[in-house]
């Protein structure tokens, strides 16, 4: 059996149609889903792109591989076990087209063709996925007889959303220069919203005011990269390897439109970063949903379940095999713990109906260091139940910091790893 493993950087569960998104921004990756298991509650436990592909790499918390902010100076351990590298080592033709080794030469480990679309030009998260079909493509004609592994990062949804002109007023019909609309009011406190006005906002036309132009934008960004989606599963499909290849489609992280105060960018651990899509299209699985909890952690320990090789022992995530073929309908976990430590400084016990966020430095916005949502009544986490709930917050605090500790012991580590790292990006800022 081959795998491809489809990344899209930058990619919240909500926004795609077969996640419920009210706007047709995935025609394809929808059709792809119908034909699939999908995970409903799929997290993205440590954010953003360097601690959440690490996880996905090792199958590790970020307390145990130790990436746990975007951009630390710590290298991955060597003896962490690599996705890709026992892929390789246990027979597979291992290719990545993706951009990440330009700053982390780490993310090439493993592989025996690591094809960079960017390589001739400074790193740019612009790469569009057209220009990374291009290099796809022709490596899975030319090797598709042979069992292979594939990962592809696109990056479309990724700020700044300039998608093609064709796709920009898709979703939207409204005055986005409206004078009386404050709705991008507040983005001044954002860290990098001063950078937007001067630099991104201004190829939109002059004087943005509505954050519904921009998250449309986002949106029209999803629908343009759902088409390279479209177009590498058709390769798939005209060189005979659908019986034969497992397609697996997620997200590094989701992105904050304006919610909480947060524009156009992946910090703060509400749902819209942590909740990412898991589309797994699996030779011989019917497809159908799992509704239980799933993490970054689980995939590698799954690819290697599904392709005949050990799972390390070092691995912390599970095999969601179980659940993928509907053979369980025992819970996977009870809980998740997840964590930040680039423009914020914060854990969170995500449970099957609450989430528990806890901010070891406040935040910029304001936000109170204790908050508590309840999931199942207020999935967009607008209200704040810590004040009224003390006795479900200690009970979730418990459980949070008794997690911690016991990971701390098992890594040897003196010091909580996110007051030891520091912040990465939001320096000074607090
Ligand atoms: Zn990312």
């Amino acid at each position: 059996m081959n795998i491809i493993l489809i990344a899209v950087d930058t990619l919240r569960a909500d926004h795609l149609g077969c996640y419920g998104y009210h706007r047709a921004t995935s025609p394809y990756i929808d059709a792809f889903a119908a034909e699939s298991v999908l995970f409903e509650s799929h997290i993205s436990a440590a954010i953003p792109t360097h601690p959440a592909f690490t996880t996905i790499n090792t199958g590790q918390h970020s307390i145990t591989h130790g990436i746990v902010a975007h951009g630390g100076q710590r290298a991955i351990p060597r003896t962490a076990p690599w996705l890709p590298q026992l892929l390789g080592k246990a027979g597979f033709t291992t290719c990545a087209v993706d951009n990440l080794s330009q700053w982390h030469l780490d993310f090439h480990r493993g592989y025996e063709f690591y094809i960079d679309p960017t390589q001739r030009r400074a790193l740019s998260i612009n790469a569009d996925n057209r220009e990374i079909n291009r290099r796809v493509l022709p490596w899975l004609e030319q090797h598709h007889a042979e069992q292979f592994y594939l990962f592809v990062h696109y990056w479309d949804p990724h700020t700044p959303y300039l998608p093609p002109r064709a796709y920009r007023k898709l979703f939207y019909d409204g005055d986005p220069c409206d004078r009386a609309n404050t709705t991008l009011d507040g983005l001044d406190r954002h860290p990098l919203g001063e950078v937007w006005r001067e630099t991104w906002f201004p190829q939109l036309g002059a004087n943005i005011t509505d954050a519904n132009y921009i998250e449309s934008l986002y949106d029209a960004e999803i629908r343009y990269c759902d088409e390279g989606v479209g177009a590498l599963l058709e390769a798939v499909d005209r060189l005979g390897l659908r019986d034969d290849t497992l397609v697996v489609l997620t997200g590094d992280h989701g992105e904050m439109m304006y919610r909480h105060g947060i524009f156009f960018d992946h910090h703060g651990l509400y749902e819209g970063n942590l909740h990412v899509p898991l589309i797994m299209r699996c030779p011989g699985v019917t497809p159908g949903r799992v509704r239980e909890l799933s993490s970054h952690e689980d995939l590698a320990p799954t690819l290697l379940d599904l392709s005949g090789v050990a799972v390390p022992e070092a691995m912390e995530g599970l095999s969601l095999v179980p659940w993928l073929r509907d053979e369980t309908d025992a819970p996977t976990r009870p809980h998740l713990v997840c964590e930040e430590c680039t423009w914020q400084m914060k854990w969170a016990l995500r449970t099957r109906t609450h989430k528990f966020i806890l901010a070891r430095q406040p935040d910029v916005y304001g936000t109170p260091t204790r908050e508590l949502y309840d999931l199942t009544t207020d999935p967009q986490e607008l209200h704040n139940l810590a004040p009224d709930q003390p006795g479900l917050v200690w009970e979730l605090e418990t459980i949070l910091e008794g997690w911690i500790r016991t990971k701390m012991e098992q890594n040897g580590l003196a010091e909580d790893p996110l007051t030891a790292h520091g912040l990465t990006l939001g320096k000074g800022r607090n």
